[in-house]
């Protein structure tokens, strides 16, 4: 896609992206994880994780059911080999094998002959949408169930049915997966996403989708932070990687939890807690300079992991990434969020606003002007020659070579700068590395 010789930043990762070809990546990596069964436990994570071990370096953690983790316990080991509903021709008309969400995740094992009227309040389905199969959990009440269409639940004629939900819940283990890219900063950049959903595209395959295409490009080149990725059951995972990394977490400088990105709304970010972090005001800046329309909004505690990484008691720099936020859309936690739902277009979309995002975080810095008494005489040092393009776009560089040298007092970041002139990053960035490379400009410490 990009040939190796150019893999000087993740800059020029960004812009030498092909969106047609990550798209169709991202979207095939979908098609390949979408028929697995997964929950918050069991060998559909691991299945999950060891695909994405084809392409990362992932290591995997197993943490023993029953495990306290802050005020929770790893919970006990859920498995399904096959689970239907048998009417009395012998015929499945719910059956596992067509679909995993018609069995409501973490049913207890269940072998049973019913009326129809004993077995209708273990039935679920969505009237206002007859035709799709809802996604249902039980995790922490021990029950069972089913989902089907409505269509087909107001369908059902009676009678007796045989049911059989051939599962498994027992001690075992949950099941983390990591991967780390080193960078010349130990301070790191902690990307999460959940993998506990079964057969659903945008919740959640498109976040882990993203993270892995990501994780991919930025181990090719020189990176300043080190990267955690982090695909983990949603909620229990995350707790419990965090009680088990506390001493790490205070490394976590920048974080951003995938989720929702493949579906064709508009880019949305969820500021985290302190909602002024380096990462809200970074992920602002690269909106207010798309060419197309994007929208932030404030913390709240409900949603995905940033639930837990911005509890009071880590309160982290961590915020959501997503197109239409979880519950905004219909097809959330139904069939329909399925393969049709998620274009490659919006995946490659979100990956690269990902990108553009770690390119000012990796750029940022802190510099000194050594002239800041008065303007220096810029085109006697030959400066007004590196300046190319138009007039329009000469006048814009030569702004931003000001902006540069007027803030850089030793208390404005690039990103300050960017701000404050309204210009994109990358230009503020450009301006520096020339005041840099003609003896204007030092770099101070770089920011954390
Ligand atoms: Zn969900």
């Amino acid at each position: 896609m990009i040939p190796p010789a150019t893999r000087q930043s993740v800059a020029d990762v960004a812009a030498a992206l092909d969106l047609a070809v990550v798209g169709r990546e991202l979207y095939d990596r979908i098609g390949r994880l979408y028929p697995i069964c997964r929950s918050i436990t069991g060998n559909g994570v691991r299945e999950t994780l060891r695909l994405l071990g084809s392409e990362l370096d992932l290591e995997i953690r197993e943490v023993a059911t029953g495990t306290p983790v802050f005020d929770w316990i790893v919970p006990r080991e859920w498995n399904i080999r096959d689970a239907y509903i048998m009417n009395g021709n012998g015929q499945r008309v719910v059956d596992f094998n067509a679909s995993n969400l018609h069995v409501v995740s973490y049913s207890v094992p269940v072998r049973a002959r019913l009326t129809l009227a004993e077995l209708r309040p273990h039935l679920f389905s969505i009237p206002d949408h007859p035709d799709w199969i809802p996604y249902k959990t039980s995790y922490y009440s021990e029950t069972w169930g089913f989902c089907l269409s409505d269509r087909q639940l107001q369908s059902l004629p009676d009678g007796e049915y045989e049911v059989c939900i051939d599962s498994s819940l027992e001690d075992g283990h949950l099941t983390l997966g990591e991967c780390c890219l080193r960078g010349r900063d130990t301070a790191e950049v902690f990307i999460s996403c959940h993998v506990c959903h079964p057969s659903l595209c945008n919740d959640n395959l498109s976040g882990v989708s993203v993270a892995v295409t990501l994780a991919t490009l930025l181990r090719r080149v020189p990176l300043r932070y080190t990267y955690r990725f982090l695909f983990a059951p949603g909620t229990i995972g995350a707790i419990t990687w965090l009680a088990l990394n506390e001493p790490h977490v205070p490394k976590i400088k920048h974080g951003l939890v995938l989720a929702c990105l493949g579906d064709r709304g508009s880019p949305t970010y969820k500021r985290s807690r302190r909602g002024d972090a380096a990462i809200d005001r970074t992920v602002a800046h690269v909106f207010r300079h798309a060419s197309h329309e994007c929208h932030s909004e404030d913390f709240a505690p409900h949603g995905y992991d940033e639930r837990q990484y911005c509890s009071p008691g880590f309160n982290l720099p961590v915020g959501v990434l997503s197109r239409t936020p979880h519950g905004r859309f219909p097809e959330y936690h139904t069939s329909a969020d399925d393969l049709a739902f998620v274009a490659p277009a919006a995946l490659a979309d979100s990956l690269r606003t990902c990108l553009k995002v770690i390119e000012v975080l990796e750029g940022n810095g802190m510099f000194l002007n050594k002239n800041p008494k008065c303007e220096p005489q810029l085109g006697r040092r030959g400066l007004y020659a590196t300046l190319g393009g138009h007039s329009d776009e000469r006048r814009t560089q030569e702004a931003a070579l000001l902006w540069v040298l007027n803030l850089s007092d030793g208390t404005h970041s690039l990103l300050d700068i960017a701000e404050r002139s309204t210009m994109p990053f990358a230009m503020v960035r450009d301006a520096a590395t020339a005041l840099v490379e003609h003896g204007l400009l030092e770099e101070l410490s770089a920011p954390d």
